[in-house]
């Protein structure tokens, strides 16, 4: 009698069952807008200390016909449970290294980079390898123009692995880059094991840089982290003026923020230099 109340309650609970509804409805939405190709991906300026235009990153965002652009935290954690996140993943990708391959036409941008976010799930897979590879093959990008961001959470759960495919991907030129770094685990010593080439400084310290000692610290300690191990140190969501000198000031020289652009669309784009 226990149980079977328990399972009643759960079964007529209202909100459970709208959740569950609310899911389903997502899912199978999404499921649609991939093979609709509503998805777009917006590409968001990384600068360097002059402020000039060195790369982007993808950003995706799903251009839904009634509900609008969707943003990535309303779909991407549903599409990773879901499973989703592997076709979209691919879409990703693809389009990414399509938008390389343009740019490697024309000297202005020949050299840009892109780097694209890689989940966890689709990193997981024993097949990720072949298929970046299969797809800088079809494509026909530039393995050394793109980037691949992946969290720190990606990399502890199975270190070994995670070397394996960093390594196979790097011998043939793709970077990798330690995105939201300082959030997760603060064991570094598997940092130095990692064949990684940048970190990133996750916003929420950036934000209150200059207001906050515990963030300054946590910025400061990441710059003469990456100056130390030989890495590349980017820092994301800079907004103003005094964020980016305060970066600047402890040897940062890659930025990524509104103070230099929001993600937008390719045809928005602005790649500076000529003006
Ligand atoms: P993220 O990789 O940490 O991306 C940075 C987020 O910060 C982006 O949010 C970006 O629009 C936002 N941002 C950039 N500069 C600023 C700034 O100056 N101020 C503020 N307040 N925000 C800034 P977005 O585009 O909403 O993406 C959210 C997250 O969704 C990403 O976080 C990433 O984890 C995930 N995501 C986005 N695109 C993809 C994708 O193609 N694949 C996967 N697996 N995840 C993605
Ligand atoms: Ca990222
Ligand atoms: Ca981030
Ligand atoms: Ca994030």
């Amino acid at each position: 009698a226990k149980s079977a109340g328990r399972n009643t309650l759960r079964f007529f609970d209202p909100t459970m069952q709208a959740l569950v509804t609310q899911r389903t409805a997502l899912e199978l939405e999404l499921r649609h807008g991939l093979a609709r190709d509503e998805l777009v991906l917006f590409y968001q300026p990384v600068v360097d200390q002059d402020a000039r235009v060195v790369g982007v990153e993808a950003l995706v965002r799903w251009q839904h016909p009634q509900r609008g652009l969707v943003a990535p935290l309303a779909f991407i954690p549903m599409a990773e449970q879901t499973g989703l996140i592997l076709p979209l993943g691919q879409w990703v990708l693809r389009v990414a290294c399509l938008q390389l391959v343009s740019w490697s036409a024309q000297a202005a941008t020949e050299r840009l980079t892109m780097a694209v976010n890689v989940s966890a799930r689709q990193f997981r897979q024993p097949e990720f390898v072949q298929q970046v590879l299969t797809m800088l093959r079809q494509t026909g990008a530039n393995p050394k123009r793109l980037k691949m961001e992946l969290t720190e959470s990606l990399l502890l759960t199975d270190t070994q692995d995670a070397i394996a495919k960093m390594s196979e991907l790097r011998d043939v030129g793709v970077r990798f880059s330690l995105d939201d770094f300082g959030t997760g685990y603060s064991s570094l010593s598997y940092l130095k094991l990692l064949p990684l080439q940048q970190l990133k400084i996750d916003q929420s310290f950036v934000r209150d840089v200059l207001t906050d000692p515990n963030d300054a610290a946590i910025a400061r300690t990441v710059l003469a982290l990456g100056q130390s191990l030989g890495l590349g140190v980017v820092a994301e969501g800079v907004e103003t003026v005094g964020q980016r000198d305060f970066l600047l000031q402890h040897g940062c020289t890659r930025f990524q923020g509104y103070l230099f652009g929001k993600p937008v669309p390719i045809a928005q784009l602005r790649l500076g230099g000529a003006d």
